[in-house]
């Protein structure tokens, strides 16, 4: 059984923003720091969730300096996947980010639609390329057909992610999900992402439950994407 690092990236963050998290970037990318994370993913979540932000939260995330508190900055959203793969945030936004995240969430006009309509709308999100990670997959709520969604992933180059809340904070019922997916992610080679999916600086870097799930699952250390800052960037296609 490969052992798996922590990772040096919390890819999955809320701030502020969100709209129901409770800390300040400033806040976050020095709880980062403390914690020694080497970069930050401020993941705020899309206009159509209920209390999101505005897309001119997006729209203006060039003020957010690179790096903060000496933690690199990952310019970014987690936004909504909706009707046929669309996404809550315009193209010539969403272009400017440095991480797209994505994932299904209640109340955001995509809701009780079947396995068959979700797994045709992540495929198509993940063929459009518009999108590096996939968030908590594994949530019960809104299932698919894991299978369709690894070897998709497998062939666009989309991260899963494997998100940390999803086995002890947050939607109830995930973990066995989690971990038939990350099998399924080691059978078919998928990138794979670690979040910590934090809305307080508490739970920053929080990565115990979803590493044991990917050890467990006999995933290759170099599957996850966000390992290092350096594979971070590498994958997202940025400068260090
Ligand atoms: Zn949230
Ligand atoms: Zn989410």
């Amino acid at each position: 059984m490969p052992l798996l690092s922590c990772p040096e990236v919390d890819l999955h963050t809320h701030t502020v923003a969100s709209g129901h998290a409770y800390c300040t970037i400033t806040e976050l990318s020095r709880a980062a720091a403390e914690k020694g994370l080497k970069g930050l993913g401020m993941t705020d979540h899309g206009p159509a969730l209920p209390g999101g932000p505005h897309a001119y939260h997006f729209a203006a995330l060039r003020f957010i300096p690179p790096t903060l508190n000496g933690v690199r900055i990952l310019r970014g959203i987690e936004a909504n996947i909706l009707e046929g793969g669309q996404i809550d945030l315009e193209e010539p936004i969403r272009q400017r980010l440095d991480l797209v995240m994505a994932g299904f969430h209640d109340g955001c006009g995509f809701d009780h639609r079947g396995a068959k309509e979700n797994t045709r709308a992540m495929i198509s999100l993940m063929e459009s390329r518009r999108v590096h990670v996939i968030t908590h997959p594994g949530n019960p709520i809104f299932p698919v057909d894991f299978v369709a969604i690894t070897k998709a992933a497998a062939e666009t180059g989309t991260a899963l992610e494997i998100n940390n809340a999803s086995f002890h904070i947050s939607r109830r019922g995930s973990a066995p999900h989690c971990e038939a997916m990350a099998k399924l992610c080691a059978r078919y080679d998928v990138p794979v992402a670690i979040g910590s999916d934090a809305h307080f600086s508490e739970g920053l870097g929080a990565f115990d439950h979803a590493l044991q799930a990917l050890c467990d699952a006999g995933i290759a250390p170099k599957q996850v994407v966000n390992r290092t800052l350096a594979s971070t960037l590498s994958f997202l296609g940025l400068e260090a």
